[in-house]
């Protein structure tokens, strides 16, 4: 039950419906991302601002600039991003596409299944509540139509 991209055969562990795409990127590589994403029909996205300590430590690459903190923690944006098993490589691709310049800090993606998903305004669960009008799944439709 893999999912099958341009070169590869890729088998999420554990398997599920629906999964949440984890991205903590450059905050000034973000509007990049959730444009891209746009396009291509994923309009359900949250970010926060978050802090973090990787690779990059605490070099920053800009001495001066808005990503150095005080205590070594560099400013980074953490996107949440819940989208089902087919949309998964293509979520990956995107970000990896419109967030990476190469250098150390570009950030990392997690990749966590999801069991449910709740729309609190009508209740519906699962799959209908995944859904987005004008989302991937409705743009893939009409163009195969
Ligand atoms: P409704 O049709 O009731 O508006 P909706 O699915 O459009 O429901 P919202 O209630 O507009 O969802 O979403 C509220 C917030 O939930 C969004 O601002 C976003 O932060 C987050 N969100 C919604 N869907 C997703 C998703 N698939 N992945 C990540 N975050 C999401
Ligand atoms: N999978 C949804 C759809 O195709 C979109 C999910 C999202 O935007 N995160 O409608």
């Amino acid at each position: 039950g893999g999912v099958t991209r341009a070169w590869c055969t890729v088998d999420y562990v554990p398997d599920s419906k629906f999964y949440k795409v984890e991205a903590i990127l450059r905050p000034w590589r973000v509007p990049h991302v959730s444009s891209a994403l746009l396009k291509i029909g994923i309009r359900g996205v949250t970010v926060s601002d978050v802090r973090g300590f990787g690779a990059q430590g605490g070099s920053s690459e800009r001495q001066a600039g808005s990503e150095f903190s005080e205590d070594n923690f560099l400013a980074k944006v953490k996107m949440e991003i819940v989208v089902s098993k087919d949309q998964v490589e293509s979520v990956i691709e995107k970000i990896i596409e419109e967030a990476r310049t190469g250098e150390i800090g570009d950030g990392k993606i997690f990749l966590l299944p999801v069991s449910d998903i709740i729309r609190v305004r009508t209740g519906e669960r699962g799959e209908k509540a995944e859904r987005m009008t004008g989302g991937q799944a409705d743009i893939i439709s009409v163009g195969s139509n």
